[in-house]
């Protein structure tokens, strides 16, 4: 049975919106661990964030969609989206073991993310249902990182992280918001399909 078993990314973030920084992290992650697919889940209330409401869950999930439409190796999800309440991570690992019961996960996730990751709901149950990959992000450099995952390992005594290498990229939905808003531009920070859905439905124009 080993020899079947499917390896699955999963991508989650809140999506506001999807950027090349997402994009490029799922397609390293998907080249170096050899994964069958990744999947894109975007959070619906994510616990620690406000999603700002000047954008709806549909805008941001069409933007996902267009994000990713031609790679076949690229998922939507809505796993996270059809939950009640706050979205926690431990709670979508848990349907995904049932839903998949022969595939092992890799979550997907930047360095910030990595840095929180004790503050999350269940960290240790977390670790024992999926691999963590992390990349670097902003000017964290490999080295923090690698102590970081040592540290997370020796701290939760289990927990298979590793270190996903990745160009750094200073990309981030924040600060594509406030570029809109300031009437910058963000082409090329984000896929040309998705600027133009930004642009056409004047989307981050407000505060
Ligand atoms: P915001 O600025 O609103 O916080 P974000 O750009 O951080 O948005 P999220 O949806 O919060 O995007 O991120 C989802 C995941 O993608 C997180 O694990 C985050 O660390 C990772 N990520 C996002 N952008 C990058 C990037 N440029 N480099 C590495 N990882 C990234
Ligand atoms: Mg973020």
């Amino acid at each position: 049975m080993v020899g079947d078993e499917k390896k699955v990314g999963l991508m989650g973030g809140t999506f506001n919106p999807i950027h090349t920084g997402h994009l490029l992290l799922a397609e390293m992650a998907y080249e170096q661990f050899q994964l069958d697919k990744v999947l894109f889940m975007p959070a619906r209330k994510p616990y620690h964030k406000t999603v700002r409401t000047m954008v709806s869950d549909q805008e941001r999930i069409e933007m996902i969609q267009l994000a990713i439409q031609g790679n076949a190796n690229f998922e939507l999800s809505l796993i996270e989206f059809q939950r009640e309440g706050n979205t926690y991570t431990i709670d979508t690992l848990k349907e995904l073991n049932i839903k998949y019961p022969n595939t092992q996960f890799y979550f997907i996730m930047g360095a910030d993310s990595l840095y929180q990751f004790s503050q999350w709901k269940e960290p240790e149950e977390i670790l024992q249902r999926a691999i963590l990959l992390a990349a670097s992000r902003d000017d964290i450099a490999s080295s923090a990182l690698n102590s970081q995952i040592e540290y997370l390992i020796e701290h939760f005594g289990i927990g298979d992280i590793r270190l996903l290498k990745s160009p750094n990229m200073e990309i981030s939905s924040h600060n594509i918001r406030n570029r809109v808003l300031e009437g910058k531009s963000i082409r090329y920070l984000l896929p040309d399909v998705v600027r133009e859905y930004i642009e056409t439905k004047g989307l981050y124009q407000e505060r």
